[in-house]
């Protein structure tokens, strides 16, 4: 990526309402067979057409073949009945039907990796995959084997590194784990969710990241914000270890939040993906916004590490507000790239 602050977004976009119920989270599909997955090939095309013509860089596919970012994966491995479902509570936030970890937890064929090729061929800018993250995982999960978060987590982690190592060989040149999970369990991250994060990234060479965030807009985090107080310094806890580890790219939510900016500090030397775009607002950010969220960034990243992004994956938002955001984002980080650049 030789451009200058190349614009991504956290990965999952709206899909069209021909495919799925909008502004819902585990929106059940609208078509079945043949015709879901014609379907999900033509909205990913929708989607990647939309990030291109918005001017985004690192572009994805918008998680139009996934009902949700961690249970579609979840599903397709070995081990996890769907039909044994418990009520946990996610996040320590919000409680939710899950399935449960009966057996050996194992991939017997690859899961995104079809997906991944088929946007592969349709683009020659570089992609960028998301995946859930072991710890994320296993907190969106019942577990009647293991018994053990982190015996689970090493499991899962084995298993995203099967995954991510397909991705790879796909010509996927950004991976990236998807962990709010990271911003609740600080002494689990520490002891060893990071670890089973470097775990997933083992013996690759494309790029690897880890999104952190205070979740999707939903009504179930902007409450949980409200309880956080003035100064959200949860990245804090975990920085000085994600600092050490060998994940080249952390993802970061800042536009509007109350995470005081200088804790990037703590990171110096990785990349940042800074989160410039809200989404838990329909409100859409002028391009000025955007830049000035960026313009305190470069405090304290490097400019060639700096990657601007959204808070977090906007597929509950309405279509256009997203269309409005992807436009926003291309023109705040263009008034910055100008200014760097004079
Ligand atoms: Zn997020």
């Amino acid at each position: 990526m030789h451009k200058l602050l190349p614009t991504s977004t956290v990965g999952s976009l709206p899909k069209p309402s021909w495919l799925a119920k909008p502004e819902t989270l585990w929106s059940p599909w609208k078509l079945q067979g043949e015709q879901l997955a014609e379907a999900k090939q033509d909205a990913l095309r929708i989607t990647l057409q939309e990030q291109i013509h918005a001017g985004i860089d690192i572009v994805s596919d918008g998680e139009q073949t996934r009902q949700h970012f961690v249970t579609t994966f979840i599903e397709h491995l070995d081990g996890v009945d769907f039909a044994k479902r418990k009520t946990v509570k996610i996040r320590n936030r919000y409680e939710a039907s899950v399935p449960s970890v009966v057996g050996d937890v194992s991939r017997q064929k690859s899961v995104f990796v079809e997906d991944a090729k088929f946007l592969r061929q349709q683009t020659k800018q570089p992609i960028k995959w998301c995946l859930p993250g072991p710890m994320t995982m296993i907190d969106t999960l019942y577990d009647a084997h293991y018994k053990s978060r982190e015996k689970l987590a090493w499991e899962f982690a084995g298993i995203l590194n099967q995954e991510a190592k397909e991705l790879e060989a796909s010509g996927v040149d950004i991976i990236q784990f998807d962990e709010p999970a990271f911003n609740v369990f600080f002494d689990q991250v520490n002891d060893w969710g990071i670890a089973a994060l470097e775990r997933a990234v083992e013996g690759l060479k494309c790029e690897t990241a880890v999104h952190i965030c205070y979740g999707y807009g939903i009504k179930a985090n902007t409450d949980w914000k409200k309880t956080l107080g003035s100064e959200w310094r949860q990245y804090e806890e975990t920085f000085p270890t994600l600092q050490k580890s060998n994940i080249d790219i952390i993802s970061l939510e800042y536009q509007n939040s109350k995470v005081p900016m200088e804790l990037m500090e703590l990171i110096r030397g990785k990349k940042v993906m800074v989160g410039a775009i809200d989404v838990a607002t329909h409100a859409i950010e002028t391009p000025e916004e955007v830049a000035n969220t960026l313009r305190k960034a470069l405090q304290f990243v490097d400019a060639d590490k700096l990657y601007p992004c959204t808070n977090c994956g906007m597929a509950p938002l309405p279509r256009h507000i997203a269309r409005g955001k992807l436009n926003a984002l291309s023109d705040g980080t263009a008034i910055l790239r100008n200014e760097i650049s004079n």
